[in-house]
């Protein structure tokens, strides 16, 4: 079984972004940039799948511009085991790239798409689910667990206050949760390894696909800067002041 995994390019999660000084949105400039969180955890599960014998090829892709080889590389480097840079230099939103990534599944017939269940810039949560549709395949969002038995996919997902166990029949959608494994540490010759690993690039409009972008960002604001804090002398003081200035502290 073939595994796919579309890993998108982000602003490293360690990184403080800053709001652009006209507001249209998040200053990239000189800014670290990296695989999507959810994404690494997509990849480490494919490639757990794979050397467990439940998959023979993982295969990662990422869509937009030739940067994004660098997130396909790490996702190498973790243990997929062939990159496919979908190349476009157009502002991409999540139809557009559940679009194109529809056009690669055809094209490649995975079993398995694992996605993130959200990209950390935009915080969409909306591509994996637009993949499922469009493809007509059973998707399961937000997995804390996954077990491949046969012909079906077995999911647990994490709901509020509890868990929600699923079963899908292949092939399938799965979106995934931070609690669903530790990805592992890329190491350096497993980051060499990987540059020897082929990576093919094929143009977007070649896919015959309508990127053009549904909706226009009106604002992009930084989040109000909280007030500082407040010492107490005593737990007499601060039940006092819970009870009477909660609302200014
Ligand atoms: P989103 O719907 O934007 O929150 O993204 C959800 C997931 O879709 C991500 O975690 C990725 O797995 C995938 N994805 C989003 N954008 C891209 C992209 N440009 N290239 C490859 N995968 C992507």
């Amino acid at each position: 079984m073939k595994i796919l995994v579309p890993v998108k390019r982000v602003v490293d999660p360690n990184v403080k972004v800053r709001v652009k000084p006209d507001h249209t949105g998040v200053d990239l400039a000189n800014v670290k940039m990296a695989i999507n969180p959810f994404d690494d955890i997509a990849v480490e599960e494919a490639t757990r799948l794979r050397e467990a014998g439940h998959a023979t090829e993982v295969v990662a892709v990422s869509c937009g511009p030739d940067a994004c080889q660098d997130v396909l590389r790490t996702a190498m480097g973790i243990g997929a085991d062939r990159g496919i840079l979908v190349r476009t230099d157009a502002e991409l939103q999540p139809l557009a790239v559940a679009k194109l990534l529809a056009a690669i599944v055809r094209r490649e017939v995975p079993r398995l798409v694992i996605l993130g269940k959200q990209a950390i810039d935009d915080d969409c949560n909306q591509t994996g689910q637009m993949l499922a549709a469009m493809l007509a395949w059973p998707q399961a969002t937000c997995a804390s667990a996954v077990r491949v038995e046969g012909d079906s996919v077995t999911v647990t997902r994490d709901v509020d206050g509890g868990t929600d166990t699923v079963q899908l029949a292949l092939p399938a959608i799965v979106t995934t949760d931070l609690r669903l494994n530790e990805p592992r540490f890329v190491s350096l010759p497993n980051l060499m390894k990987a540059k020897k690993k082929p990576l093919d690039v094929i143009p977007a409009e070649t896919l015959g696909v309508d990127l053009a972008p549904r909706w226009t960002t009106l604002a992009v604001n930084p989040p109000p800067s909280r007030k500082s804090g407040v010492l107490v002398q005593d737990a007499a003081e601060l039940v006092r002041r819970l009870r009477h200035d909660a609302h200014v502290i």
